[in-house]
């Protein structure tokens, strides 16, 4: 057994050492190591030691607990701690979240309270050194959420194939426990309700706004946010999502974001539960969006309109297939493409301005904020020559100051970049030469949908909007062919010559056919001229 410990000790820094037995198998002893990065139980048997080892990494840990048995003569204390590593799946190359829980008895001493110390002692070690394991990812700083926290989990029962509920209570709940995460579930009873509830809340009371649907639902909770009269701090709680509606897009992007290799449906939910867990926290782009007579809008995903806002809304008549809604929408749509006829303008974004509102937001908004990762300035040049002369003639210079621009005394942030939706844009602004689409799609974040990664290089608080377009004239195969190449996030190296992609600051749009489907979110707005402005990180999201 010391010839055992020995070697166990020498592989790493051993932190805690302990002998203890399962929790089924009393016979069965083990020795347990925890070091800095994982938890080692090796089985103490006769038989060669790698046989009987195991490595559980401490990042993929959620949580640790201890805690006495229900028979009060057993002098024991149990330690159970909870891992959801990455593991290839039976006769499958795909790599998913599954849930491991190594639970062991501890009854060396005679005294039942020493007994459950020494559990908790380790259970406390467990969960300092998982909580550590958290590594800032792509320059970007996370600050992690406190503990204990107490979370509002929102629940859409409508979304999806309407399992959302189900879903909660085969995986969620039980994953909260595991993390020690106390919430509290909040039913949704209709359209809107969300909303008037994060509207009114005292949010001191909330650590974090968790909504487990579809996008739309999160699409509520930031509006509703942003209508407070207190909007700057109350944006600023932080936000999670879990997919449990149709259009899971943030949870794919977020798992995205993680690194891992792709997944859907159920194994996507492990995973966001499982970065939920985790508890880190990085800021979130919000794009404020102005329409013809609405009050403004607040969306952190998605603008579209032409082919994948008509497939969105259509598709609604396929909701009870789950995301498979899309695939079918698009086919149907393919069959019967149509041109959409419009002007659309926007503002480039530059590598100088991006580091000149990364240092603004740096000091105005938090204090937390690393300076962000600088953006390639991609912009087509041709294609930016081409329409310049277009530009002069159709662009008068407009001066954007607070008093000119769009942003009336209501609660949100101000646009500095928009003048009036009826006012002429300034002359930084490019006008797109087309006035022929198939789609103009503007993202914020990786994922249009689970299997639809259409800004690859998005991240969650880049500062910019992805803008897409796709002229008139492609044929419906090459359209298809680019959204299968989107599922592997392809489609910009296709060489396909009617998409053209560009990163903006602002866009405008104004469509001339008197009819037809804007989507901001995936949600379905008034229909007509629309402007939107990015504002750098003015939310928080809990990305694990
Ligand atoms: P999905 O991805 O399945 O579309 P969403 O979260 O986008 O799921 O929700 C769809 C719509 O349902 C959104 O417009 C949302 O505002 C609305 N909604 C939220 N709660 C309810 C409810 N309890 N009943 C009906 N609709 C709701
Ligand atoms: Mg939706």
């Amino acid at each position: 057994m010391d010839q055992c410990r020995a070697k166990l000790e020498s592989t790493s820094l051993v932190k805690l050492y302990g002998e203890f037995t399962g929790t089924s198998n009393r016979k069965g002893r083990c020795a347990v190591i925890l070091t800095e990065k994982d938890l080692v139980v090796q089985r103490l048997t006769s038989a060669p030691v790698g046989r009987n080892k195991v490595v559980l990494s401490l990042k993929d840990c959620v949580g640790c607990r201890a805690y006495r048995g229900n028979d009060s003569a057993d002098k024991a204390a149990y330690l159970v701690a909870y891992f959801y590593p990455l593991k290839r799946r039976w006769m499958s190359s795909k790599v998913s979240r599954q849930r491991v829980e190594q639970g062991f008895r501890l009854a060396s001493l005679q005294d039942p309270q020493a007994n459950l110390e020494e559990a908790e002692k380790w259970a406390r070690a467990v969960r300092e050194r998982s909580a550590r394991q958290q590594f800032p990812r792509n320059g970007v700083l996370m600050s992690q959420m406190s503990r204990p926290c107490q979370m509002m989990l929102l629940v859409n029962p409508q979304s999806g194939k309407g399992q959302a509920l189900t879903l909660y209570n085969n995986h969620i709940q039980r994953m909260l426990n595991e993390a020690g995460i106390k919430h509290t579930l909040v039913i949704t009873e209709r359209q809107n309700h969300a909303r008037e509830m994060v509207k009114e809340a005292d949010l001191s009371q909330w650590d974090a706004l968790v909504i487990m649907s579809g996008d739309g639902l999160l699409y509520e909770v930031i509006n509703g946010l942003l209508e407070r009269p207190d909007w700057e701090e109350a944006i600023r709680t932080p936000l999670g999502i879990l997919p449990g509606g149709s259009g899971n897009a943030l949870a794919a992007s977020i798992h995205h974001y993680s690194g891992a290799s792709p997944v859907t449906s159920e194994e996507l939910l492990v995973s966001c539960g499982f970065l939920l867990c985790k508890g880190l926290v990085s800021h979130m782009d919000m794009v404020s969006i102005h329409l013809c007579s609405s009050p403004r809008l607040f969306s952190f995903l998605s603008l579209a309109w032409g082919f994948v806002a008509d497939v969105d809304i259509e598709s609604e008549k396929y909701r009870h297939f789950g995301a498979v809604r899309f695939t079918i929408g698009t086919l149907v749509r393919l069959a019967s493409l149509r041109v959409y006829k419009g002007r659309l303008a926007y503002l480039p974004a530059t590598k100088d301005h991006n580091s000149e509102e990364a240092l603004r937001s740096n000091t105005m908004l938090c204090k937390d904020r690393v300076p962000p990762v600088t953006l390639p300035a991609v912009r087509d040049s041709s294609f930016h020559n081409s329409c310049h002369s277009n530009n002069s003639l159709k662009v008068r210079r407009v001066e954007s100051t607070p008093s000119r621009s769009a942003t009336k005394a209501l609660p949100g942030p101000h646009d500095s970049l928009l003048p009036p939706l009826d006012q002429p844009l300034p002359d930084d602004w490019v006008v797109v030469p087309e006035e022929d689409f198939v789609l103009m799609l503007a993202m914020y974040q990786s994922h249009l949908a689970e299997d639809l990664l259409a800004a690859p290089e998005a991240t969650p608080d880049d500062g910019v909007i992805h803008l897409f377009y796709v002229r008139a004239g492609i044929s419906p195969t090459a359209l298809l062919r680019l959204f299968l190449a989107m599922e592997k996030g392809a489609h910009l190296t296709t060489n396909c010559q009617h998409l053209v992609y560009t990163k903006v600051r602002a866009l405008r749009l104004e469509p001339y056919s008197p009819k037809g489907i804007i989507t901001v979110d995936g949600e379905v707005v008034e229909y007509g001229p629309v402007q939107a402005e990015v504002h750098r990180g003015l939310s928080r999201l809990i990305t694990g």
